[in-house]
């Protein structure tokens, strides 16, 4: 049966919705400064990894003061594990001088202000307007891209053109709940390859139904 994008967002909301946990976090960090930080850190890296090297870069330099005063040396070898960590490093330092600098050591909640930060696109700064302002926020990432992609929301391989059009098809206040939820999903079940289409909760509402 051939279904609408917003009738398959609307229902696979509702599906992931009720069967994923209330809160859905895949980075351990809360304080908004060590959460924007580590989502920086988490390019092309497992959230496991930035956690480990996460926790060893915050008691060093808790605070956008103190790394913004850190030796790029050392901070390059404490998140050697993430990869590509010399561009990694020079933007972590990069922000944290910014927002010592141009936001009294305080994390911004606006999407123009974020993503004037080293390092930081529109994912990382959704992240930060979803997990930290509680305000509508499609976080795209490899997972949630692929996953709506494959649901027959969007056909675009542009992130900033996924958000908007998977954004026209909610309403606003479900829109940070839908990014975690299918992320999660795209991790559990909807994986790259070989993805667990036969016991998949929302298959009656994805267009790909079944990748074989
Ligand atoms: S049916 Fe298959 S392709 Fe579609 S969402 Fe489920 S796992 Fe992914």
């Amino acid at each position: 049966m051939e279904y609408t994008p917003t009738q398959r967002a609307t229902q696979t909301y509702q599906i992931l919705t009720r069967l994923s946990p209330a809160n859905i976090s895949f980075l351990t960090q809360t304080d908004p400064f060590q959460l924007l930080i580590s989502v920086i850190m988490s390019a092309q890296t497992t959230d496991r990894q930035v956690n480990e090297v996460a926790s060893v870069l915050f008691e060093r330099y808790p605070t956008p003061q103190d790394l913004a005063q850190a030796d790029i040396e050392l901070v390059k070898n404490i998140i050697k594990s993430t990869g590509f960590y010399n561009t990694k490093a020079k933007n972590i330092i990069g922000t944290a001088k910014a927002l010592v600098e141009r936001f009294n050591a305080t994390v911004p909640l606006e999407m123009e202000d974020l993503v004037t930060l080293p390092g930081v696109g529109r994912k990382t700064a959704n992240v930060i307007i979803g997990q930290i302002a509680q305000k509508p926020a499609i976080i795209v990432d490899t997972h949630f891209a692929r996953v709506v992609q494959r649901v027959g929301l969007t056909t675009s391989k542009d992130p900033e053109e996924i958000e908007k059009e998977v954004a026209k098809l909610l309403p606003p206040h479900h829109h940070y709940r839908y990014s975690m939820t299918v992320n999660l999903h795209g991790r559990q079940i909807c994986h790259a390859r070989k993805p667990l289409c036969f016991i998949c909760p929302i298959a009656q509402w994805c267009a790909s139904f079944p990748i074989q």
